[in-house]
């Protein structure tokens, strides 16, 4: 049984995601208390029950304590099955944080699985259904796993209705580890507006702003089609593809934000991300580690990779990875940037 505490570290949701999939992916039974015990309501939400549940759904174990509210749990894995599920999330509640839990269990298992997902596609404080696409599936595919992606309906806090359907198939010669410490050379960069169901000038302020910002031109500012009826809702993404890796800075409107903070937001990201010399950001230098210390521990071989900020949330994660798998995650600080060596231990 592994015991982990959630209230170590960021303190949040992703101790439970990681620890679910770990528990999946090693057959180790979990337990953990002080579930989101530094979040302003802290216990499982109606999203974190939903990734328990898929995560039981998967690998038929046995659950206690999955309640709205609980601050802990009790989870023993079955055996992984491969096959077609639907999960929805009965909220905006993330979409993608589902697929996070399900994802490195089921790209281990025998036969490819196709995953139908409700609920929010773009939420503040997840990653956004176009990070998982463009960012993180290309990585996955370096180690092997097919990852394709359908976006059927956007869905935004909120109303929600976002579906999304997922295709995972397991690398066939078993996860591959790769080094990852240089972006290479800058391929594109273009930002996009999502606004389903506002006026279309809050799409034309907010690029304006970011183009001005940045110096991009016209055609690198885009408004892509959204039905009208899959808002409301506001994202502004933008996409920097490097030879090596593909970022994605999302900034989120609300209500009562004005178009040129959410500009301004996804501006100062954009900024230091260029600045800094990591190879990825700090989204995916947390969401990295799980699948390639995986792919380290199944062929023996290490792997490193640079970041540009060493963030609780990803601080936590190899922490979580180290109490399950006999792998080490080593940080180091070096010329502006870190770097992860994962080993088998
Ligand atoms: P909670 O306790 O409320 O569930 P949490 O601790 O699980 O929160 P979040 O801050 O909600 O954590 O982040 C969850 C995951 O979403 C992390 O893997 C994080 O990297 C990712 N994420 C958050 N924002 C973005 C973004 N803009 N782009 C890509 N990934 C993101």
């Amino acid at each position: 049984m592994i015991e982990l505490d959630g209230s170590v570290g960021e303190g949040g949701g992703q101790i439970l995601r990681t620890g679910l999939a770990l528990a999946m992916c090693t057959g180790q039974p979990l337990r953990i208390h002080s579930i989101r015990a530094k979040r302003p309501k802290p216990g499982l939400m109606r999203q974190h029950l939903s990734c328990v549940q898929a995560a039981q759904a998967i690998s038929s174990a046995v659950v206690s304590g999955a309640e709205l509210g609980s601050s802990s749990l009790q989870f023993e894995p079955g055996a992984v099955r491969a096959g077609d599920y639907r999960f929805a999330v009965g909220s905006a509640g993330s979409c993608t944080l589902v697929l996070q839990t399900v994802l490195p269990a089921l790209m281990r298992a025998n036969a490819p699985s196709r995953i139908e997902l409700s609920g929010g596609t773009h939420n503040p404080m997840a990653p956004p259904f176009h990070f998982i696409e463009r960012c993180f599936a290309p990585l996955l595919k370096r180690m092997g796993v097919g990852l394709a992606l359908q976006l059927r309906r956007h869905g935004f806090y909120p109303a929600g209705g976002g579906e999304a359907v997922a295709t995972i198939t397991p690398a066939e010669h078993g996860l591959q580890p790769f080094d990852l410490l240089h972006r290479g050379a800058l391929r594109e960069v273009y930002a996009e507006c999502l606004v389903p169901g506002l006026p279309r000038g809050v799409a034309t302020r907010e690029l304006s702003t970011l183009g001005e910002a940045m110096g991009w031109s016209n055609d690198q500012l885009r408004t892509p089609a959204v039905r009208q009826d899959e808002g409301p809702g506001n994202a502004l993404m933008a996409t920097l593809a490097y030879e090596q890796v593909t970022e994605l800075v999302t900034a989120f409107g609300e209500k009562n934000r004005s178009a040129e903070s959410v500009a301004a937001a996804a501006v100062a990201e954009l900024r230091v991300f260029q600045a800094g010399s990591g190879a990825v950001g700090p989204h995916l230098a947390d969401q990295l580690a799980l699948p390639l210390a995986l792919a380290v521990h199944d062929s023996g071989r290490t792997a490193a990779y640079s970041f540009t900020e060493l963030t609780e949330h990803a601080r936590t994660n190899f922490e979580v990875i180290e109490a399950f798998l006999p792998v080490r995650c080593e940080t180091q600080g070096a010329d502006g940037a870190w770097r992860v060596t994962i080993s088998p231990h």
